[in-house]
């Protein structure tokens, strides 16, 4: 068991100002998939327009925010009316969305949405396979971002045409060459192959992905997520 502090930080755009919290995760899964390196990006977007581009592109991390004044506990968890939640699956239904790797035996991830990582649940998936396994667009859609966190690593953030789910892969080896954000990529293009980087332990090698649900903000990373199992198992 390995203990870890995350420091995660939120940018609020509204009121423009930087908030900053501290998230305490203890890993005990098998995969040693850490707790949300997904929550921990929907919330840490530290950068304006002009710092995108260094960020996709250079090796650094969350950005330090300029100042740690003000302080403040994580936000509650958004959720998902059941009516919402309905009509989302209904609408990914509609996708006919395939899965982000090939051959992969889908009942491996059942139930891995509803599992602890350290004191948050998953909301996710992870795709347990070979380093540099190919990753592929679950639908045809728009690279809405390409980022590098200390969680997640090497991460996609992939939109559906309607703008309405935002597909997030993480832990990647590398990028598919000539990935770009705002890129439209088709239903099964290879955007990515599966790698450790992030906090994934150097020896599991795993896709960790989530379907998330976005608002009229559209802001890449502050999504719900669904299940992941029983989204792809629905055909
Ligand atoms: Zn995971």
């Amino acid at each position: 068991m390995v203990s870890t502090i995350s420091i995660a930080l939120s940018f609020n755009e509204k009121h423009l100002h930087i908030k900053f919290f501290l998230a305490l995760s203890i890993l005990l899964c098998a995969d040693g998939v850490s707790a949300s390196p997904d929550s921990t990006l929907r919330s840490s977007p530290v950068q304006s327009p002009k710092t995108q581009h260094l960020q996709t592109t250079n090796s650094s991390s969350v950005q330090s925010p300029q100042s740690t004044k003000q302080a403040k506990k994580k936000e509650p968890e958004k959720t998902l009316s059941e009516a919402e939640k309905k009509a989302a699956y209904s609408a990914l239904k509609a996708l006919h969305l395939r899965s982000p790797i090939d051959g992969f035996d889908l009942n491996r991830i059942k139930g891995a949405y509803y599992e602890k990582r350290g004191q948050d649940q998953h909301n996710a998936a992870d795709f347990v396979v070979e380093r540099n396994t190919p990753v592929h667009a679950v639908t045809k859609g728009k690279i809405a971002k390409l980022f590098l966190s200390k969680a997640g690593g090497i991460t996609i953030y992939l939109f559906d045409p309607s703008e309405r789910f935002v597909f997030y892969y993480a832990h990647l080896e590398k990028y598919a060459d000539g990935l770009e954000e705002g890129k439209t990529v088709q239903r099964g293009e290879i955007i990515g192959y599966v790698g450790t980087s992030g906090n994934a332990p150097p020896d599991s090698p795993h896709l960790h992905f989530s379907i998330g649900v976005l608002d009229q903000s559209k802001k890449w990373w502050d999504a719900v997520e669904v299940d992941p199992y029983e989204v792809l198992s629905d055909k």
